[in-house]
């Protein structure tokens, strides 16, 4: 178009030389003005030409704009689509991962709803079983009250029923001590074996005391002469003196009829003259007992010192 417009101002330039050098002649003038119009209308046509040029131009000029804004649009809408189809799956995803999770959970829920009916079940049978556990506690608690007054009622005659026969239990041993020193009755006061008869008291004495309290029964402190009469007496299972003594001479044990022992019982390491003996003291043990703390029937003998108060056996031959 540039080219085109220098193209006519050159011709125009040209017009107007020519309209120059023949000014000064009337045909010069007369051709020259018919020059002129030629000139003029062809200018004018030009312009148009030119015009339609550069309508021409805005047109494609538009166009392209127009052109450029759809595609830009159609880029975006390209993009805003293939944006929504992304968010569409992720969309789907997350529809189907809830979809699976709601599942899930409706699964459990009917699991955890079975499970509670079945809890409810349970605890209304347990809650019948308490109270029935609880109405039979009270019954068994007003019971054990009832039990429990009686208990008490029954310990309180108890320790009254034991206090009296203690008394009467203390009363009887007077009585018969009394009556068995007064009258030697048998067989209330003398056990009998093998022929021969045995005093054993509840009282404790002296060894010389309670060879004399023998003596004034018609009798004498024990003397074992057997087996069978060693474990009679060891059957009696009580602490108790019997005629046996080494007092005249230490070491030399004699029954109090003056014979040697034929056959001795002693414990285990007796007879010992006692510990105090080894330790320098004057209070050997020279009278026999039968001591209940050891064991075996025929290892019951003791030497222990003789005016120690124990309780004693006297004998008698019927
Ligand atoms: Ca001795
Ligand atoms: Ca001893």
């Amino acid at each position: 178009m540039a080219r085109f417009v220098q193209r006519d101002e050159l011709e125009i330039m040209e017009v107007n030389e020519d309209h120059l050098m023949r000014a000064n002649s009337v045909e010069g003038r007369q051709q020259a003005a018919q020059k002129h119009e030629g000139k003029l209308y062809r200018l004018v046509l030009v312009s148009f030409g030119l015009l339609c040029v550069t309508q021409a131009a805005l047109n494609i000029s538009l166009r392209l704009i127009l052109y450029n804004s759809d595609a830009q649009k159609l880029e975006l809408l390209k993009m805003e689509r293939d944006q929504i189809k992304t968010s569409n799956n992720s969309l789907t995803e997350a529809k189907d991962q809830l979809q699976t999770s709601y599942n899930r959970l409706t699964k459990q829920r009917d699991q955890l709803q079975t499970s509670y009916n079945r809890l409810t079940k349970q605890r209304d049978q347990l809650q019948i079983r308490c109270n029935v556990l609880t109405e039979e506690r009270d019954q068994l608690q007003t019971s054990n009250n009832i039990l429990t007054e009686e208990r008490d009622q029954l310990q309180t005659s108890n320790n009254i029923l034991t206090e009296e026969r203690d008394q009467l239990q203390t009363s009887y041993n007077i009585l018969k001590e009394s009556l068995c020193t007064q009258t030697q009755t048998y067989p209330h006061c003398w056990i009998e074996f093998n022929s021969n008869w045995y005093y054993v008291s509840n009282e404790r004495k002296t060894w010389e005391e309670s060879r004399q309290d023998c003596l004034r029964r018609g009798a004498h402190l024990v003397i074992i002469n057997s087996k069978e009469e060693q474990k009679f007496l060891a059957g009696l299972n009580k602490r108790v003196w019997i005629g046996l003594t080494d007092r005249e001479e230490e070491g030399t044990w004699t029954w109090v009829d003056g014979s040697p022992p034929t056959t001795a019982y002693w414990g285990q390491t007796q007879p010992d003259n006692g510990d105090n003996v080894r330790q320098s003291s004057v209070r050997t043990e020279d009278c026999a007992e039968l001591y209940n703390d050891y064991s075996h029937p025929l290892n019951k003998w003791n030497d222990l010192p003789c005016d120690v108060k124990i309780s004693w056996i006297c004998e008698k031959v019927v």
